[in-house]
């Protein structure tokens, strides 16, 4: 299955709440996500056999990694529940979530029964003055460090993400690689990107990948790998002394839309073939008014066929209204 540009469908990001416990100033900033917020109703949230049927629907189209996102995803009640539901469908090689780690040293062993493969934390400073003013709650460091290693623990690989915004974060670049390469963990740091309309965001606000890479090697020389696979997000870099590796997600000032194989799906059933995109089409429509999955494999494969983003590619020339990142789970 290949849109316009020849790209294929690889990769599924199932958002499965739009609600988080973190007010992050780059993606939920409290002005906007205040005590009035009103988030999506429980009706029209994809119910867990819903999710299920997209799997299965997108794994026939090419589909072989699903990740679980939001919001925050291990706020969605019975969670274990879906993993053990998706994990169980046959095609799908890669069962991933990404979170902000709070929750995960009660649900990690649970996740990891029920057939999960991989986690990726999202923190973006060791520093607890600093996490707090970014996390927007006060959330503690320790509590997503314990997280992280109890996911370890039960044997789930975890890499970490770290945002990086200029003025705010940036001194954390070097004792966040310290602890990582110490921790036998991998960090990917992710340029500031202008996803949704909230954040305020100014290009003078990314750190860029070159700029980023050079802070790291100024202390850890390390040289570049080549990608494992064609859609490989993370630019990564080995250390020169064998401890490890990092990888830089350059959005902002590399683009790498040629390869994206990515197709997001909102909370509420929207599909996006493009987080950049204005609007998603009525998944969940074409969900509830079919019982069996044909439709939803006409409605993904006409979706996916006429596909032509490739906003980051454009950035700078056209302008649009985008959907918020917590609404779409990045
Ligand atoms: N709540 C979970 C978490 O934070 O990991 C999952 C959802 S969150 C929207 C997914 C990822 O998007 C996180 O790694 C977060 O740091 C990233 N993100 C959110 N807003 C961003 C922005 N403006 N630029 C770059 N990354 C962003
Ligand atoms: Fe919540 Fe994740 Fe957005 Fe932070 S980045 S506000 S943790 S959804
Ligand atoms: Fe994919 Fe859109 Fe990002 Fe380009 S801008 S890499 S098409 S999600």
């Amino acid at each position: 299955m290949l849109d316009t540009l020849h790209r294929p469908l690889r990769d599924l990001r199932l958002s499965l709440t739009d609600r988080c416990n973190f007010r992050c100033r780059y993606c939920m900033p409290v002005e906007v996500f205040g005590p009035g917020y009103q988030f999506l109703p429980r009706e029209e949230i994809l119910t867990f056999d819903e999710l299920v049927r997209t799997v299965r629907a997108s794994v026939e189209l090419g589909v072989k990694k699903i990740r679980l996102t939001g919001g925050e995803p291990l706020m969605r009640r019975g969670v274990k529940d879906l993993v053990t539901m998706i994990s169980a469908v046959p095609g799908v090689e890669d069962l991933a979530i990404t979170t902000n780690g709070i929750l995960l040293n009660h649900q990690a062993e649970g996740l990891a029964a029920a057939g999960l493969d991989r986690v990726t934390v999202s923190l973006d400073a060791l520093d607890e003055e600093i996490f707090a003013r970014m996390n927007g709650v006060g959330a503690k460091v320790d509590r997503v460090l314990l997280g992280i290693k109890t996911a370890r623990l039960h044997g789930l690989p975890v890499k970490v993400n770290m945002v990086v915004q200029r003025g705010v974060n940036e001194q954390e670049i070097l004792p966040m690689i310290r602890w990582t390469r110490e921790n036998g963990v991998t960090l990917r740091f992710i340029e500031y990107m202008d996803v949704g309309a909230s954040n305020g965001w100014k290009m003078e606000e990314v750190v860029t990948a070159k700029e980023i890479v050079e802070i790291v090697t100024s202390e850890f020389p390390a040289k570049p790998v080549a990608a494992t696979y064609p859609g490989e997000v993370a630019k990564r870099w080995t250390f020169a002394d064998g401890e490890g590796e990092f990888g830089v997600i350059s959005s902002v000032t590399q683009p790498f839309c040629g390869d994206c194989s990515r197709l997001r799906i909102s909370a509420e059933g929207k599909a996006f073939t493009c987080l950049f995109a204005s609007e998603g089409a009525d998944l969940r429509a074409a969900l509830r008014n079919a019982d069996d999955d044909v439709e939803v494999l006409d409605f993904l494969r006409g979706l996916w066929g006429a596909r032509k983003d490739r906003y980051s590619e454009e950035r700078g020339l056209i302008s649009r209204t985008k959907a918020e990142m917590s609404y779409l789970g990045g």
